[in-house]
């Protein structure tokens, strides 16, 4: 009995890899798994639930045959991801933050980029991007129009994020305070900021820890929680298959 944690694939047409370590994560670990919960940014880009592109069929499939709970948030790349894609997966939307229970001990799982308050830029573009209204405007436009605004956006993110200084990019420390204060946990999953660790921290004068997720690249990143107690663990792997 186990419960397991991925996020920050970013799959996309170009790393086939990626895709084949998926299919092959699904089949080795987490058919053995109770739960699979995907924090976000398991894509690149998603451009609505109508324009799944083709070469995600494989993932969409062994989701699918996955008999296993499974559960979804939005990433800051694919906060479009809909009602429809869960029907397909067989998965659930969760909200983000959501507060689990992990085992017995309550466990705050968030995407993590609205952790990174200092990024006062892109809290700015998220509030916008995840306006419903904003949301339901895009889904109207073609197919073309949605690929150009993303290419555009993510541009702009890059040129953004490329003079921004390192510490901007990870999380504030009083936000993730405040985030596990407020949710009554002493216990939090993220990921987002592509920097896997286990962290210990003090929540109103009691230890506390946040385990944050990797992005696949190189190596893949999940991580396992039991029912025996004891944090989660963080594990990463080779990428195998092509
Ligand atoms: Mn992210």
């Amino acid at each position: 009995m186990s419960t397991l944690f991925i996020s920050d694939l970013h799959l996309d047409q170009h790393r086939t890899d990626l895709m084949a370590a998926f299919v092959n994560f699904l089949n080795d670990h987490a058919r053995h798994a109770e739960n699979l919960f995907i924090l976000g940014d398991f894509f690149e880009v998603w451009l609505g639930d109508d324009f799944i592109p083709p070469f995600l069929q494989p993932a969409i499939d062994a989701l699918a045959a996955l008999p296993v709970k499974k559960y979804l948030m939005h990433g800051n790349r694919d906060f479009l991801l809909g009602e429809e894609f869960c029907k397909l997966t067989g998965m659930t939307l969760l909200n983000d933050p959501t507060v689990i229970d992990l085992y017995g001990r309550p466990c705050l799982l968030m995407h993590g980029d609205s952790l990174c308050t200092k990024d006062v830029a892109y809290m700015e573009a998220r509030k916008m991007l995840r306006d419903p209204d904003f949301q339901a405007d895009f889904l109207t436009k073609t197919v073309e129009e949605r690929i150009a605004f993303a290419s555009s956006a993510r541009e702009q993110s890059k040129a953004h994020t490329g003079e921004m200084s390192t510490d901007i990019m990870d999380v504030t420390p009083s936000e993730v305070e405040s985030a596990m204060s407020n949710a009554g946990v002493n216990l939090m999953i993220h990921g987002h900021t592509h920097r896997p660790a286990t962290h210990a921290l003090m929540v109103n004068e009691k230890q506390a820890t946040r385990i944050v997720l990797g992005d696949w690249d190189a190596s893949g990143w999940y991580i396992k929680a039991g029912p025996s107690g004891g944090s989660p663990e963080l594990v990463s792997f080779k990428l195998t298959g092509d």
